[in-house]
């Protein structure tokens, strides 16, 4: 029995690739109705600090791993007195946090976007000095899909943000010129050896993935640099598990956006375009197993399909289904809410211009 803290799309997906492996899966959850609590062999439907809950998915898992970086440290710790946890507690800390997360990164010598630590309104000043304006306010804990993020271009706006965010700590950002962004998800084993997937180049929409393509239309030297990059902050993390690196390309240099302690929505095209995919990667790394093949089968265009499309009785599905270069994944979502992931769907073509076209034009056609 293999456990998840955390139902979500990607704990569903992990559990697939699990009993696929012919593991079973106990999945915690507060959530009576959670994507991955319906495959699982058992949902516990408990919260993330349940001390009981966590004893019984530790008494009973051989290892337990996580869908999302939000779950408490404490609760990895206490699991890990009970069994296997990947990824371990320290690094999900420093990750699930923003302002660890950069002072981390830039202390450890990773090019970032400017930003400066805001823990009280007197230090937005000198923060706006240090990053200069247009910049981005981001709170540290619980931010994401671009949620608790805001633009300021003066004092006064970052002022009325951080008191709309509630005073919580905060990062400001400097706001970057993106030529591109691309991502590199990897496994990291027992042993220190990474496998890295293809580099991913990925846009969003209002700071949600909106579509990724592989491979990324980047140089061999930059998509090196990437690939180096991504494999130091899985060793310097002492990581073991699947994680992925989100970066900026601006000027032609790469800064770490962001890194994920959990496969990563920029890999789902690993599902239908990979030898491996992420999730039998994630538990492979979990189990101590063999790390899978990474390689790339054909080039590849992921599109993601949010609650927004669920207007006028539901998307069309029927073009995406006959259309013999398409997979759909759907996550058995019972609710479509704007913005709220629904599922996503691959476009594997001969070269990745070719399936960002079909992908666009099919994502239209929803
Ligand atoms: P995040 O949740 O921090 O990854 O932000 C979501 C998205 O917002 C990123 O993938 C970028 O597209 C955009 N974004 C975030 N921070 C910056 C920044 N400092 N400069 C420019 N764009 C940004």
């Amino acid at each position: 029995m293999l456990g998840i803290l955390g139902g979500g799309q990607l704990g569903r997906m992990f559990t697939l690739a699990a009993r696929t492996m012919g593991y079973r899966v106990m999945v915690l959850d507060p959530d009576a109705a959670s994507p991955a609590g319906q495959m699982a062999d058992v949902h516990v439907q408990a919260d993330y600090t349940d001390l009981a809950a966590l004893k019984k998915l530790g008494e009973v898992c051989a290892a337990v791993t996580t869908e999302f970086e939000n779950v408490p440290a404490a609760s990895l710790i206490e699991l890990a007195r009970h069994c296997r946890v990947s990824p371990g507690a320290e690094a999900v800390a420093i990750v699930q946090d923003r302002s660890h997360e950069k002072s981390w990164l830039a202390g450890n010598g990773f090019a970032t976007a400017p930003f400066a630590l805001v823990n009280s309104e007197t230090d937005l000043e000198s923060a706006l000095a240090a990053t200069s304006t247009p910049a981005l306010l981001k709170v540290s804990r619980f931010g994401y899909d671009g949620k608790g993020q805001a633009r300021v271009g003066s004092l006064d706006e970052a002022r009325a943000a951080f008191q709309a965010f509630d005073h919580q700590p905060c990062v400001l950002e400097g706001f970057v010129k993106l030529e591109r962004e691309v991502s590199v998800v990897l496994a990291r084993d027992d042993a220190g050896q990474c496998a890295l997937f293809p580099i991913a180049e990925n846009r969003h929409e209002n700071g949600i993935l909106d579509v990724s393509i592989v491979p990324a239309r980047v140089s061999d030297a930059l998509a090196q640099q990437a690939r180096d990059m991504a494999c130091v902050v899985a060793d310097k993390l002492g990581y073991v598990g699947v994680m992925a690196v989100e970066f900026f390309v601006a000027d032609g240099r790469l800064m770490i956006n962001e890194i994920a302690p959990r496969p990563h929505n920029s890999g789902h095209y690993t599902l239908d375009a990979c030898v491996t995919d992420q999730f039998e990667q994630q538990v492979r790394a979990l189990c101590g197993l063999p790390l899978g093949d990474t390689r790339l089968l054909s080039p590849v265009a992921m599109v993601n399909i949010l609650g927004d499309r669920w207007h006028d009785g539901g998307p069309h599905w029927d073009t995406l289904l006959t259309h013999p270069n398409i997979k759909l994944h759907l996550y058995g979502k019972q609710a479509a809410r704007p913005g709220r992931k629904m599922g996503h769907f691959n476009v594997l073509d001969a070269d990745v211009e070719t399936a960002l076209q079909l992908a666009e034009r099919m994502r239209d056609a929803l």
